[in-house]
């Protein structure tokens, strides 16, 4: 009798088993992709940072192009780009052309919300390192990506710049040199896992790349709460990760050979790094 059990409890058990292993291969769900989003930082109008005939926005798409080119090859993610050469993709284009009455409401809510946490002393406002103040028309820009990025569930913007600093003689060299990723500060809604992200890509990037030696980037992990690229005033979803990584100052990449084989090595630590915090635990 107890051999008879036996027997139906281990055909029962295989019956199950492969039920299971059946409806696992044939009612298996998608697997989920990761969405990233790629800003090479500025554009064609207003191109950044410039040294002799060498424009930051150019050299921005150069670098973001490779990260685009080699997250793509990996099924595992989604990857958009908001520029190729010429200028803004056309989804891109249209974004901001079709919504900028409701990207101004946006950042207009968002900065109002942020005041009120302000005075209701619930957002300590902190003191940043000094950026460049965006215009009118680029803040539209910034906060309409902001938006893009929350309506269609991104993962990860990864906004991708070359730095210089505030100096007297812009055609001349500068003496900093070094990366640093900037990332939204402790209070702001995406800053936990953005740091995470930020801590995966610094390490890759520091084993080839020394950190700024700009005073206010000491330590090549800068938290920031001004910049509209990290979801300044509240601007980007918790599940939105943000950091904007300045590879380097502009003056340091003159000589074009040496400049291409930097964004080659450039590109793919920045991969590794996004790929180790999403798939090699957190
Ligand atoms: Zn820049």
């Amino acid at each position: 009798m107890k051999r008879i059990f036996l027997v139906i409890l281990i055909i029962v058990a295989f019956f199950t088993q492969s039920g299971f292993l059946y409806s696992a291969t044939t009612v298996s769900t998608p697997v989920k992709k990761i969405k990233i989003l790629i800003v090479p930082g500025h554009d064609d109008e207003t191109w950044g940072a410039q040294y002799g005939n060498i424009k930051e926005a150019d050299m921005n798409l150069n670098l973001s192009t490779r990260i685009y080119n080699s997250l793509k090859k990996d099924k595992r993610f989604e990857v958009h780009i908001t520029r190729k050469t010429g200028g803004y993709t056309k989804e891109f284009e249209d974004y901001f052309k079709n919504n900028t009455d409701a990207i101004g409401a946006f950042k207009e809510n968002a900065k109002a919300l942020m005041k009120e946490k302000i005075d209701a002393g619930i957002f300590i406002e902190k003191e940043n390192p000094p950026h460049n103040n965006a215009s009118e028309d680029t803040a539209i820009k910034l906060y309409g990506l902001n938006k893009w990025a929350n309506e269609n569930k991104m993962d990860a913007v990864i906004h991708v710049h070359f730095n210089d600093y505030p100096r007297a003689n812009k055609w001349k060299s500068g003496i900093h040199k070094g990366f640093v990723i900037y990332m939204p500060e402790e209070q702001m809604a995406n800053s936990k896992e953005s740091v995470n992200l930020a801590k995966k890509i610094f390490t890759q990037l520091h084993k080839k790349y020394v950190t700024s030696t700009y005073e206010e980037e000491k330590g090549g992990l800068t938290p920031d709460q001004s910049l509209i690229a990290l979801g300044s005033n509240g601007t980007l979803l918790p599940s939105v990760r943000s950091v904007l990584i300045e590879y380097g100052y502009i003056y340091r990449f003159k000589n074009r050979n040496i400049r291409h084989s930097h964004y080659t090595s450039m590109a793919n630590l920045t991969v590794i790094g996004i790929k180790n915090y999403f798939f090699s635990g957190r």
